[in-house]
């Protein structure tokens, strides 16, 4: 699959908008009024969740710049809340956001991967 150009518009056909909008299923593990969290649908690591704020922003960067306070603030802790509900702050977790083509990120919807259950090994590989 083709890497996502950060710079882009935001595509509303994107398939994680799909699953904002109840078009596509999820594995749904938490919503609330900033975000959405469900299960990735190829999971690389015993846990792996995608967790996407519900608003339109392509990348990291788009998210980070154009976002407001509560957007971020939110989001941010939306993911903290998953985290501990899933149990995972006692053995630890990684959280991942894949930016452009160098950082492989395939789905123009900004999103951050919550992955643990098992040792991640030390930070990238390949
Ligand atoms: P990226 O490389 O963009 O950071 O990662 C996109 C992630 O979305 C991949 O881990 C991929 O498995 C996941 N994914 C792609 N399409 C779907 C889908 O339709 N449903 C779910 N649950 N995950 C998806």
């Amino acid at each position: 699959m083709e890497a996502v150009d950060a710079s882009q518009p935001y595509d509303r056909d994107n398939i994680f908008a799909k699953i904002l909008r109840g078009e596509i299923p999820c594995d749904k593990v938490y919503e609330d009024e900033f975000a959405l969290a469900f299960n990735d649908i190829a999971p690389q690591a015993p846990v792996h969740v995608l967790v996407i704020p519900k608003g339109e922003y392509v990348s990291w960067d788009d998210f980070s710049a154009k976002a407001s306070d509560a957007e971020v603030g939110g989001f941010v802790r939306a993911v903290g809340i998953i985290a501990r509900e899933l149990g995972l702050v006692e053995p630890g977790y990684r959280l991942l956001c894949n930016l452009g083509a160098d950082g492989g990120q395939i789905v123009p919807h900004v999103h951050v991967h919550l992955c643990g259950g098992k040792s991640l090994g030390r930070m990238i590989s390949g």
